[in-house]
């Protein structure tokens, strides 16, 4: 029963439109199931109707003909009731409605299962047969275990569909959900990075110069004809006859007079290439996929294979330098940081990555750059987008295809608006951050990237709270040598210098992995992340120290901080590395002292010994993104769970206020540089909490100064008490809103453009 949900679903995905998702599904359910009838009623948003949309057994010219309100029929009270409806004599059931034509009179059992796809009932899957008998348990729980799987899947198909239908051929609106990655609004045009060779992601373009393609896409096959030749030969004797007999049919998918005559005929129909090869070795793949033969059904896998081969080719001959058009919307189905690095930033208007969330690290860096980010677009056709105009809100985390005039002057006009008050803004650039009655709070900056310095300077940072030393890293193709990263790290402590710089040590793992240093695992935010990487590799450690200590050398602005502490032993192990390091290289004549040392405080097991941890250091700073996802158990970098991740929870205040309170209590200084504390209503709340310093992203560097201007400590503490009684997140964050209003600052909330 498993191998068959599993292929059934597998099956399902392959489809290209939500049609052929619904065909492919009641064939396949009626079979296994071994019934006569198999159909599928879908909702209709407007009318809450169940449209007839698919059947295997009742009459198909009646599929998109009629519909039932909604609570009618049989399949209005499974939608109703959420749960499988299991009846012997569906007839005779008072639910029941006689939908005439569709030929159901001859079948009398029934069980009808609802398709739920987060919370709403999108559909019901039905099933029938001629034999009174109430379908057994185990059917009911294939049925309902299939639904449930398929859901999301059908949810996906409909949604793509109708956007591909709608605004893709048909040019109508479209907007499209995902969630705010970085704030801002971009009008612009879409540029899609696909990742190395995938079919499934190659983007449709014409061709420019058809002929040119076609010879380019001879080449690529040659070359791969060429490389499993050579591949037979060198395995030679050790293969069987019938193993060669497999090379042999390979070569001759590949044979120009077959697949590749289908791939040569679409280029010269006009597709470049790319589109072309990934157009036809899809529809193989599929075809091979739908086989019932499990070995006929194997060879997809080696169809997907060549294709990919030849794609490959293709993609290393054209790899002319990019010309990115200006105003460049980076489009993917997960970007990375080092896909930011290879656009000019003067080119770079906005970015959406079809995976991934606001808690990202590569949202985080695009917030660092100002740059309007939409990210979890699940349901983007992102492959069709190249060179479309889009528009992307940063805010609410939304793109929007082919809008109305009226909503793209809209937008216009929000971007006018964002460019005033950041003119205005910038007349604080100098002043101090000082509340009403006179507390002051240094406002520092989060840097990874070079360019962040010269915007932190120009925003008025006080000092960096978090450097994060895996950005360099992370666009490298290899470890950076002691010495480069002396380099590194020279340029940041002096371009800042006198200012503090407070350097984290490497914290990889998680979202952050190094393409040289792979680490493959299935929960990489539980995993080996962090200090936990550097400690089982103290050379690398060791090397970062020592570069950190020595580019330190006559400027004294360093502060060293660890990620990631769980364990007190991780920070004794680590303060222990460092003060040999330092040792050693005043030794050898380094003259500089030891710099602060800092935890940083981004799991609950800190927080319960945040106490401990302030005992043996010169500062604590909370890492308001991991705790989180740590204390919440939401994954930040998981679309699905985007809406549950709140850094306003009130576990997450509770958890602030406590680590605040206790270093109060030690007299250690503490400072935050999650992404919380760049949000001006939660940097209000910070300040009344206590905390010493505010490190955030440089964008958002002048909102915070001037909410904490505009505000008393005594109204923040006010309103901190108030917040700190509240249960629910949505009446924090609205209190936070009105707050907001009330001290003049409506324009830092940003609802959508409707
Ligand atoms: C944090 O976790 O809050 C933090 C600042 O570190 P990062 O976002 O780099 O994990
Ligand atoms: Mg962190």
């Amino acid at each position: 029963m498993l191998e068959t949900l599993r292929h059934i679903v597998q099956e399902v995905n392959t489809a290209r439109s939500l049609n052929e998702a619904l065909e492919i599904m009641v064939r396949r359910v009626r079979d296994a199931m071994n019934t006569q009838v198999c159909s599928v009623y879908m909702r209709e948003p407007a009318s809450g109707r169940h449209v007839f949309r698919a059947t295997e057994g009742l009459n198909q010219e009646l599929v998109d003909e009629v519909s039932l309100a909604a609570g009618d029929g049989l399949v209005g009270l499974v939608a109703e009731r959420g749960e499988p409806v299991n009846l012997e004599d569906a007839e005779n059931h008072a639910s029941y409605r006689f939908l005439p034509g569709i030929g159901e009179e001859h079948y009398h059992a029934f069980l009808g299962v609802p398709i739920i796809h987060q919370r709403g009932v999108l559909g019901v899957l039905v099933v029938q047969q001629e034999e009174r008998r109430r379908f057994d348990e185990s059917d009911e729980a294939f049925l309902v275990t299939l639904s449930a799987q398929l859901a999301g899947v059908i949810a996906h198909a409909q949604v793509t569909g109708e956007v591909e239908t709608r605004a893709i051929t048909g040019q109508d609106p479209a907007k499209i959900s995902g969630v705010p990655g970085a704030p801002g609004i971009a009008i612009g045009t879409a540029v899609i990075v696909s990742p190395g060779a995938d079919m499934y992601t190659v983007p449709a373009r014409e061709a420019s110069h058809p002929r040119k393609e076609v010879r380019a896409f001879r080449e690529a096959l040659q070359s791969v004809q060429k490389d499993i030749r050579r591949v037979a030969d060198n395995l030679g004797s050790e293969l069987s006859p019938e193993d060669h007999a497999l090379f042999d049919v390979y070569l001759s998918i590949l044979d120009d007079s077959t697949i590749g005559a289908e791939v040569v005929g679409l280029i010269r129909s006009g597709q470049w290439a790319q589109g072309a090869l990934s157009q036809v070795m899809i529809e193989h793949i599929r075809h091979f996929e739908r086989m019932e033969h499990s070995y006929l059904k194997e060879r997809a896998v080696d169809v997907k294979d060549l294709g990919t081969r030849v794609l490959a080719y293709l993609q290393a001959a054209n790899q002319e330098v990019r010309v990115y058009p200006d105003k460049t919307i980076l489009v993917g189905e997960e970007l990375t940081a080092t896909s930011l690095g290879e656009i000019p930033r003067e080119k770079l208007a906005g970015l959406i990555s079809v995976r991934g969330s606001g808690s990202s690290h590569v949202a985080i860096l695009a917030r660092a750059m100002g740059v309007p980010t939409v990210m979890g677009a699940v349901d983007l056709p992102y492959t069709r987008l190249q060179d479309r105009e889009v528009i992307i809100d940063g805010y609410n985390g939304t793109v929007h295809l082919n809008p109305l005039p009226e909503i793209k002057q809209r937008f216009q006009e929000v971007v006018d608006e964002d460019t005033a008050l950041s003119r205005d803004l910038e007349a604080l650039r100098d002043e101090p951050c000082v509340t009403l009655d006179g507390h002051r709070t240094p406002l520092w900056v989060n840097t990874g990237l070079m360019a962040d310095v010269t915007r932190s300077l120009e925003q008025g940072a006080e000092g960096v709270g978090l450097y994060r030393t895996e950005v360099p890293f992370l666009l490298r193709d290899r470890f950076p040598s002691e010495e480069e990263q002396r380099q590194i790290y020279r340029e940041q402590l002096e371009a800042f210098s006198p200012k503090p710089v407070t350097m984290r040590t490497l914290d990889i793992g998680g979202d952050k992995a190094l393409p040289y240093f792979p680490i493959e695992e299935d929960n990489p935010f539980l995993g080996w992340r962090g200090i936990r990487v550097t400690l089982d590799h103290p050379e690398i450690f060791l090397a970062q120290v020592r570069a950190m200590l020595k580019a330190n050398e006559g400027l004294g602005n360093l502060r060293i901080m660890l990620p990631m502490v769980c364990n007190v032993s991780e920070l004794d192990e680590a303060m222990d590395l460092i003060h040999r390091s330092h040792r050693e290289l005043r030794q050898d004549g380094l003259t500089g002292d030891l710099p602060p040392i800092g935890v940083m405080v981004e799991v609950p097991a800190a927080v319960y010994q945040a106490r401990t941890l302030a005992r043996r250091v010169d500062f604590l700073s909370v890492g308001s993104n991991d705790l989180t996802q740590y204390l919440l158990a939401v994954d930040r970098n998981n679309a699905r769970v985007a809406d549950l991740y709140h850094s306003l929870h009130p576990a997450v205040l509770q958890a602030l206020l406590e680590v605040a309170v206790v270093s109060r209590d030690e007299d250690v200084p503490i400072g935050i540089c999650g992404e919380l504390a760049g949000d001006p209503g939660g940097a209000v709340l910070l300040l009344a909490m206590g905390y010493d310093v505010l490190s955030m992203n440089a964008t958002s560097l002048p909102k915070v100064k001037k909410a904490l201007r505009d505000v008393q400590l005594s109204e923040a503490q006010q309103l901190l008490e108030e917040v700190m009684a509240m249960v629910y997140v949505g009446d924090i964050n609205k209190r936070l809103e009105e707050f907001l209003t009330e001290h003049g600052m409506e324009k830092f909330i940003h609802s959508p453009v409707e």
